[in-house]
């Protein structure tokens, strides 16, 4: 059970050894606590006393055998005590998917790392709004830098690998899923190189998750059996276009908004349909989310207002959508199955 109490002004003790409490006692700090500390239950091998006047203690649960009497001590004097988690070991790096933007899309594995971090390094695409809520953590963008130049890749990893070295438990959040298009290999890979410890957090993919935010399947049985997702940071080849035309399932394209035209055209070019349907979703899940829905042959005039961040998608599932929205009728979606069995 979860009980939230204002805690402004209020005298806590919070309990157990630095290294353990350090992320308790930032985190009733934050919530506008009067903290106090015990860093252990004896004082000059007597029990250590509790001063008068606490209103709630924090006992941190950091292994040191003699806790439970002083507990139980306040519990009879009727001070209510919260267990509090331990700390993680210090020095580590966390790689975090962050979902497409908004926290209800973070992982039970995410908010755990989140608060357990020292310092978040975060992006502009994870849900970096909320932050304050889930971390008590020191919280640094690396999106952008006072001038609004990017912090450089090398940068970044740079200041994680130090972080983590001094001692910080390190949350690096990205947007989406840390290894589809995030640079979360490159990312482990500096940790590795340096000697610091690394894990990953799988993440909401914006491939799967922004389309879905504008009710398009990526897959739907007898429409489309499979999708693949590609990067629109520079142009695809002819041969890219050719293969992704033939293959006849559901593109999904992130980053894809300054080579739209390109590829709506290398597309055609490679046989594809002018009729094809095609969806831009930009800002899923955030204020001003928006769907502009055309085809092959005309996406590129329909979508001129569109602007980062968007996921296209390409195949005969954005039909799926149109069939779902207002009316959702199994019978509309199996006369698409049919039509498209039939063409
Ligand atoms: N690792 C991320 C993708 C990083 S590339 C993931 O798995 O989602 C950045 C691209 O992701 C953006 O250009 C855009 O295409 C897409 N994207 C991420 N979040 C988005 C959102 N909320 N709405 C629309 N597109 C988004």
């Amino acid at each position: 059970m979860q009980l939230s109490i204002d805690l402004t002004g209020r005298d806590v003790l919070v309990t157990g050894t630095h290294a353990a409490a350090r992320q308790a006692v930032r985190r009733y700090q934050a919530a506008g606590a009067v903290v106090h500390r015990l860093i252990s239950p004896y004082d000059a091998g007597q029990p250590a006393q509790v001063p008068q006047g606490t209103f709630l203690v924090a006992a941190v649960e950091d292994g040191q055998p003699g806790w439970a009497s002083l507990l139980d001590r306040c519990r009879e004097a009727g001070i209510p005590v919260a267990a509090e988690p331990a700390a993680g070991p210090a020095g580590h790096v966390t790689l975090v998917g962050g979902g497409p933007g908004t926290s209800d899309l973070l992982t039970v594995a995410a908010v755990k790392a989140l608060r357990d971090a020292d310092v978040v390094f975060y992006d502009r695409l994870a849900p970096y709004q909320e932050l304050p809520l889930l971390t008590s953590a020191e919280l640094v963008d690396v999106g952008k830098k006072p001038g609004h130049h990017k912090v450089s890749q090398s940068d970044i990893e740079k200041l994680m690998v130090e972080s983590a070295l001094a001692g910080n438990n390190v949350v690096r959040l990205k947007g989406g899923d840390p290894y589809v298009f995030g640079r979360g290999g490159e990312e482990v890979a500096a940790c590795v190189a340096a000697g610091v410890k690394v894990q990953v957090v799988s993440g909401v993919t914006s491939a799967i998750s922004v389309p879905a935010a504008a009710g398009i399947p990526v897959t739907h049985r007898e429409v489309s059996h499979m999708f693949t997702v590609v990067s629109g940071h520079a142009p695809l080849t002819e041969k890219e276009h050719r293969h992704l035309a033939g293959l006849g399932g559901t593109i999904v394209v992130l980053m894809g908004i300054g080579t739209l035209h390109q590829l709506a055209a290398g597309l055609r070019r490679a046989g594809m349909r002018p009729d094809m349907p095609m969806a831009v979703v930009e800002r899923g899940y955030r204020p001003g989310q928006r769907t502009t829905i055309a085809d092959l042959g005309t996406i590129a005039s329909a979508a001129a207002g569109c602007s980062n961040p968007a996921v296209l998608v390409i195949g005969e599932v954005v039909r799926v959508a149109e069939a779902n929205r207002g009316h959702a009728h199994a019978a509309d979606l199996d006369m698409l199955a049919a039509s498209l069995l039939g063409s």
